[in-house]
């Protein structure tokens, strides 16, 4: 898979893409993840990206020449072009799967007061927000939703099973999970895990699971009921695909 970041602040991304599952899934050839400075195609002495806005008001908004010389660049057939808004389809595990099977994505990062409204309707193909907040640049929540889509890569993860048994997969959460000691201070792990009782740990487990999802989440076993909802995520992407 080939992720290109294309962002006016590129620096952001080398902390996270020099750690833990960004770094592996690159050292293993699993995901090429190349962030590009949005500069590179500006035409004026400046390398300007941004404008004042039309009509008026606080800001600048990120102007459309440099982003469409870029993604004329770097598109390719196989592309899906991701703009990165908190006005976009929140951002889910459902999502990060479907994500994951596409073979290059592209991540547009705002900053600003977002980019001009024309790069929105003719040159993306989805809109995603990694939640109802406003951060100040769109690179990190970029970030965020390519950690949750390449750690889906086959070969990503170091046990397989782990992005199985994940929070959302089932969809549940996570049952609890402890590890040595047995006993600290006085807090215990519960005796079942101690037992070597396979079946009757994965019983336990799956009983928590449920009742945690039941207690924090209870809107994540409505979902399941009603199936309808879960496939507007799909059919409303579907639509926006050129
Ligand atoms: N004026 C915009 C609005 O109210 O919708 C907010 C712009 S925000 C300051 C700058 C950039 O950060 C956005 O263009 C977007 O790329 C990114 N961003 C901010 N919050 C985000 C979120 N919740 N999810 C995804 N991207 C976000």
């Amino acid at each position: 898979m080939r992720i290109d970041i294309l962002t006016p602040f590129p620096e952001i991304c080398a902390g996270p893409l020099s750690s833990s599952i960004l770094k592996r899934v690159q050292k293993k050839g699993l995901a090429e993840i190349c962030p590009r400075d949005l500069r590179d195609w500006t035409n004026d002495r400046h390398r300007t990206t941004d404008d004042s806005p039309y009509g008026g008001g606080p800001g600048m908004v990120m102007k459309i020449e440099p982003i469409y010389r870029a993604l004329n660049d770097l598109r390719s057939p196989s592309s899906r072009t991701l703009f990165l808004s908190p006005q976009g389809r929140p951002f889910n595990q459902k999502t990060a799967a479907r994500l994951a099977a596409e073979t290059h994505l592209i991540f547009l990062c705002g900053h600003y007061e977002g980019v001009d409204q024309r790069v929105c309707d003719h040159l993306v193909d989805e809109e995603i927000s990694i939640g109802d907040y406003v951060l100040t640049n769109g690179a990190l929540a970029a970030l965020v939703v390519i950690d949750a889509v390449v750690r889906l890569l086959p070969g990503a993860l170091g046990n397989e099973e782990s992005a199985v048994r994940d929070s959302f997969q089932k969809p549940l959460l996570d049952h609890p999970h402890y590890t040595k000691p047995a006993v600290f201070e006085s807090w215990e792990v519960p005796e079942i895990l101690l037992s070597g009782n396979h079946a009757a740990i994965e019983k336990w487990r799956e009983q928590q699971a449920l009742e945690r999802t039941r207690t924090l989440r209870p809107d994540l076993l409505e979902t399941q009921r009603t199936p309808s909802a879960g496939n507007s995520e799909t059919r409303a992407n579907e639509e926006k695909t050129p």
